[in-house]
């Protein structure tokens, strides 16, 4: 149940000296879900949603758009593939090589249940933010750090004034949260015909729909569901052929219209619109000012079982 109006209002409260960075919590289903849906329980899954909020990270924290914790004897990634800036689909030009943006830095501490490989502790994930390819997806690279083992920390640079703006995140502060999930793109045919009355009486009932509602969380999250905006695809790796493990969803948006009834944490339920009613639309909904393509994602997997763990990437939008 929504409890915002109990808890602090605010980025921190201040309890004596000491300042406790405020966390976020979705708040529970309405529903029990395996009780309703128990042909769901074999399809469980678990996330971290990032709950971005704008900030100031520093290189040490974990952080989405935030500088990363780089080091010193290594340099810079740059992108040299064959690039263009679409963000006007009319006037698209050729782009020259670009440093690559931050777009992720996670601790493990902070990704509960997300496999790390072995002997590392942070995950750093940078793109490029130009089109590539026939479908116009930025360009991800993963990599997976010992913080021990970093050394002297290279000055993350500052984005390219020319970079088309609402294709990286800006910077954020994160509060992780690990929340179960259920399939909704993923969701077989036969299990959808299998539980759609259900979802039908449900949905009569609360006005509650179970893809946007009750299913997998929407927002830049870490494993779970990948949060397509469209059909999903999944990559297979090259190197043994089997299907790829989602890693991280980046989403324009942390919840629309509809998702927000269930998604929008507890502590952001605070603002209220010219009606007196709950916004969804406040802070909370756009934090990192993104805008992949109309309001769409990209996709990052990975090969946990190919021991240099190769990385898939896809890219949607409505
Ligand atoms: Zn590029
Ligand atoms: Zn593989």
């Amino acid at each position: 149940m929504p409890s915002g109006a109990l808890r602090p209002v605010g980025w921190m409260s201040y309890l004596g000296s000491k300042v406790l960075l405020m966390s976020r919590h979705t708040p529970d289903r309405p529903v029990n879900m395996e009780s309703f849906f128990p042909e769901l329980l074999p399809f469980r899954r678990e996330s971290v949603r990032l709950h971005p909020r704008p900030g100031s990270p520093t290189c040490k924290d974990s952080s989405v758009g935030g500088p990363l914790l780089w080091p010193a004897a290594e340099p810079w990634p740059v992108c040299r593939e064959e690039h263009y800036d679409d963000s006007m689909n009319s006037t698209s030009q050729p782009q020259p090589a670009a440093p690559m943006v931050p777009i992720v830095q996670i601790h493990r501490a902070d990704a509960p249940g997300i496999p790390f490989p072995e002997g590392k502790d942070l995950l750093q994930v940078l793109w490029c933010p130009y089109s590539h390819g026939e479908f116009c997806y930025p360009l991800p690279q993963v990599h997976w750090r010992d913080c021990s083992a970093v050394g002297d920390v290279l000055p993350t640079p500052e984005p390219a004034a020319e970079l088309p703006r609402n294709w990286y995140p800006g910077p954020c502060v994160v509060h992780p949260e690990q929340v179960t999930e259920y399939p909704s793109w993923d969701l077989s045919d036969e299990l959808r015909d299998v539980l759609r009355d259900r979802f039908d009486a449900l949905s009569g009932e609360t006005g509650l729909l179970y893809s946007y509602h009750l299913a997998a969380a929407p927002g830049i999250k870490l494993g779970g569901y990948p949060g397509w905006t469209q059909d999903p695809v999944w990559p297979d790796c090259e190197g043994c052929g089997s299907r790829m493990d989602h890693l991280l969803t980046v989403s324009s948006w942390e919840f629309d219209g509809e998702s927000w009834r269930t998604w929008l944490p507890d502590e952001d339920r605070t603002d209220e619109n010219e009606w007196g009613g709950q916004r969804w639309d406040g802070p909370a909904h756009n934090p990192a000012g993104l805008c992949l393509g109309d309001a769409g994602g990209v996709y990052i997997f990975e090969c946990r079982t190919c021991p240099e763990r190769p990385i898939g990437h896809w890219f949607d939008c409505s």
